[in-house]
C-alpha cells in the first residue's frame, strides 16, 4: 500500500539530497573535527558549511549558529540560560499554546519558585496582544513565544512582541521549530534575542537541532563539557547530522517559494473539498496568518482517533493534536485554549503537507475522508441517518 504522508508536523521524510551530504561523514570521513590531525582536521570546514546555511535561512550570521542534539534541547537550553544569567528575576511570560518542549519546562518551574504566565489565545489561536503587554513586569526574565503553532500552524506576532519586551529590556526566545522553512525568516531584524529549529521537521534527519543565540546575549550553556560550539555547547559535534541540517536548510531556502505557492494552494484546496463535499467541519485557527502547510479541521459528531484510524486503512498519515500529546484521550492543551467545544475538539485532525505533497494525494485523501466521515456518522448515537445531527443535540 501506498502510504499518503499528511504528518509532516510530526516528522519529515529525509531529502534524498540530505542523505548524500550525510553519508561521507557516517562512512569514511569519520573523523572529530576538533583533532590535530588532518584526517579529523578536514570535517571542520564542513561544520562551518552547514553553519553557513543554517545562519542563512533564518536571517543569522554564522557565529549566532550553535548546533544542538533538536528542538527540545535548544528550547530547554534558551529558557534556563535566560534563567542563569539573571538570577535575581522570576518571572516567565509564555502562551497557552505552546509546545511541550517549551510548556512543560515552564511547568516544571512554576513548580520550582518560578513565577510563569501563560498569555491566553482567542478562538482562532490569536494571541491576546493585551495580555501579553500587562503581563510584563519588571521580575520577568524571559518571554517565550512560538513563531508558529505545531497543531494550527497560527503564526504569532513574535517581532511585534519582541519590540514591547525589548522596551522593558526583556529578553526574547522563540521556538521556531514549525516556522523555519515555512516561511520567510529574518532572525536579525526580528528582535528575538534566541530562536529554536529542529532539523527532522525541513527534511534532515531526527536528533539535530540549533540554537540561534543573537550577538551579544548573555549565554549560559546547558551542557558544560568541551571547548565545541565556541565554549556554548559541549559534546563531539555530530557531523554527519550537522552535514545534513545544513544540505536541509539550503533547500529549504531554495523551496520557500514552492511551499508558500503550489502547497499552500494545495493545502487551501484540501480544506475547500472537505469543506464542500463534507457537513459540519470547521476550519481550526487564523486562517489568515497561519503557516501554508498546516490543516486542523474539526469533523463534528466523530472522533478524531476513529477518522485516524480508518484513514491508516488506506496508508493516510495524519494527527490528531499533536504527535507527543495524542496517545491520550483529553483534547490537546491548544483546542483547550482556543475554547473549541469539547465535541469538535476530539474530532480534530491536522494534515500538515510539504513540499513532497502531490495533487493526487489530496484528491485521494478528500475521496477517502467523505467515505470515511459518513461510516463513522452512521454509527454515531449524536448523528441520523437524514444528514444532521440527532435531535437535540
Ligand atoms: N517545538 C515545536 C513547536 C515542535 O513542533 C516540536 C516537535 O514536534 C518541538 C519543539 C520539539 O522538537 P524536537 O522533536 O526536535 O525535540
Amino acid at each position: 500500500m501506498n502510504v499518503v504522508y499528511l504528518d509532516n508536523n510530526a516528522t519529515t521524510r529525509i531529502a534524498p539530497e540530505v542523505l548524500d551530504a550525510m553519508m561521507p561523514y557516517l562512512t569514511g570521513d569519520y573523523g572529530n573535527p576538533s583533532s590535530m590531525h588532518s584526517f579529523g582536521g578536514r570535517v571542520a570546514p564542513v561544520v562551518e558549511e552547514a553553519r553557513g546555511h543554517a545562519a542563512r535561512l533564518i536571517g543569522a550570521s554564522p557565529d549566532e549558529i550553535i548546533f544542538t542534539s533538536c528542538g527540545t534541547e535548544s528550547d530547554n537550553t534558551a529558557i534556563r540560560s535566560a534563567l542563569a544569567v539573571n538570577p535575581d528575576k522570576r518571572h516567565i511570560v509564555t502562551s497557552r499554546v505552546e509546545h511541550p518542549a517549551v510548556r512543560e519546562l515552564c511547568l516544571f518551574l512554576a513548580r520550582n519558585d518560578y513565577r510563569v504566565t501563560e498569555v491566553p489565545v482567542d478562538s482562532k489561536g490569536r494571541l491576546d496582544m493585551d495580555a501579553y503587554r500587562e503581563s510584563l513586569t519588571d521580575d520577568t526574565a524571559l518571554v517565550t513565544l512560538m513563531w508558529a503553532n505545531n497543531e494550527t500552524g497560527v503564526i504569532f506576532p513574535v517581532e511585534e512582541a519582541a519590540g514591547i519586551a525589548r522596551e522593558r529590556g526583556i529578553p526574547v526566545h522563540t521556538d521556531a521549530v514549525q516556522a523555519v522553512g515555512k516561511v520567510p525568516m529574518d532572525a536579525d531584524s526580528s528582535g528575538v534575542d534566541m530562536l529554536s529549529l529542529s532539523g527532522h521537521k525541513l527534511h534532515a534527519p531526527k536528533g539535530i537541532g540549533v540554537l540561534y543565540v543573537r550577538k551579544g546575549t548573555r549565554f549560559a550553556p546547558f551542557l558544560i563539557g568541551g571547548h565545541q560550539e565556541s565554549e556554548r555547547r559541549a559534546g563531539t559535534e555530530n557531523v554527519p547530522y550537522i552535514a545534513g541540517l545544513g544540505k536541509a536548510c539550503e533547500l529549504a531556502l531554495e523551496h520557500l517559494p514552492d511551499m508558500n505557492g503550489r502547497v499552500r494552494r494545495l493545502r487551501d484546496k484540501l480544506e475547500q473539498e472537505i469543506t464542500a463535499r463534507i457537513p459540519h467541519v470547521k476550519i481550526n485557527g487564523d486562517t489568515e496568518n497561519r503557516l501554508p502547510n498546516t490543516a486542523n479541521i474539526s469533523f463534528e459528531y466523530v472522533e478524531g482517533e476513529s477518522i485516524l484510524l480508518m484513514m491508516n486503512e488506506y496508508g493516510i498519515c495524519a494527527s490528531s493534536g499533536s504527535a507527543c500529546t495524542s496517545g491520550s484521550l483529553q483534547p490537546s492543551h491548544v483546542m483547550l485554549a482556543m475554547g473549541v467545544p469539547f465535541t469538535m475538539a476530539h474530532g480534530s485532525i491536522r494534515f500538515s503537507l510539504s513540499i513532497y505533497s502531490e495533487e493526487a494525494e489530496i484528491d485521494f485523501v478528500v475521496d477517502k475522508l467523505v467515505d470515511i466521515i459518513t461510516t463513522l456518522r452512521a454509527m454515531s448515537p449524536f448523528w441520523n441517518n437524514d444528514s444532521r445531527p440527532a435531535a437535540g443535540r
